[in-house]
């Protein structure tokens, strides 16, 4: 399976757009940039499309027409950037690599996609996408894929984490949550199964404290939820643990990332990494 980090950013992405702080000024006189959320699986599945989803095809050459199925964990504007899909088809796409996509998403994450398509969705463009609503705890597949879906802590309605499957190798996506519900963990401690090839957390506050009630996870939460882990033998010393979605308020530079590698034994992701599992 190959994994590509598109977007490594929290919501107001780095360099936050409307911020002068000294992390912000810094990165933006570098070019040292992280954009918003998404990651691609095999060039057909996306984990969420996020506002930069049109730089993500710009910048890493990534054919946004390939994704068949779209997983949104949630309905925050940088996961879920609607208004893009008025352009799927009619003359403003040509040749497209998948003529269809499924959408998977929350209640919520589907008003959203009505909201932000009502007025300038055309029937053609509308005919080839569909959209099925998904909540917490449910088994989906599609294609020779396969899906568990979770509940995330986290400041949205049934916001949704995923466990995914393809040719026997599983991938565990927890983004946008504090600490793992304990339902989650029992949930997955009762579907077993192998190993996780690859983990990926949420790393908003880095080396910042977190309460237990958090809605985002720093390292030591990190560090406590790949132990909860591998205690029900869900993760061993061969998964990739991969962080991402790094707020320009934990400063995460170069250097304090790499320290973060070597404390931790995880992989701290940028905008365009790709892993091969
Ligand atoms: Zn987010
Ligand atoms: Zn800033
Ligand atoms: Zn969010």
């Amino acid at each position: 399976m190959r994994i590509q980090y598109l977007g490594t950013g929290a919501a107001e992405g780095i360099p936050a757009a409307f911020c002068n702080c000294s992390f912000c000024r810094k990165a933006r006189s570098e070019g040292e940039v992280r954009t918003r959320a998404q990651i691609l699986l095999d060039g057909e599945l996306s984990i969420d499309f996020p506002p930069d989803a049109f730089f993500h095809a710009v910048k890493f050459g990534a054919d946004l027409s390939a994704i068949r199925y779209l997983l949104v964990t949630h309905a925050h504007m940088d996961h879920f950037y609607a208004h893009d899909f008025v352009l799927r088809g009619y003359k403003y796409a040509r040749d497209m690599t998948a003529p269809s996509l499924t959408v998977y998403g929350n209640a919520e994450t589907h008003e959203v996609f009505r909201e932000s398509t009502v007025r300038e969705m055309k029937e053609d463009v509308e005919a080839g996408i569909r959209f099925v609503e998904v909540s917490p705890f449910e088994e989906i597949s599609f294609g020779d894929w396969r899906v568990w879906t979770l509940r995330a802590r986290h400041s949205s309605r049934d916001p949704l984490l995923f466990l995914i499957e393809r040719g026997g190798k599983r991938v565990l996506h927890l983004c946008d949550t504090g600490a793992l519900t304990q339902e989650s963990e029992a949930y997955l401690a009762e579907l077993g199964g192998p190993p996780y090839k690859l983990v990926t957390l949420d790393c908003t506050f880095l080396y910042g404290k977190t309460e237990p009630s958090s809605r985002h996870m720093g390292l030591d939460e990190n560090a406590r939820t790949l132990e909860k882990l591998a205690r029900i033998g869900l993760v061993n010393g061969r998964t990739k643990k991969v962080i991402t979605h790094f707020s320009h308020n934990a400063s995460p530079s170069r250097e304090l990332l790499s320290q973060a590698e070597r404390e931790y034994g995880v992989i701290a992701a940028y905008d365009g990494m790709q892993l091969e599992i």
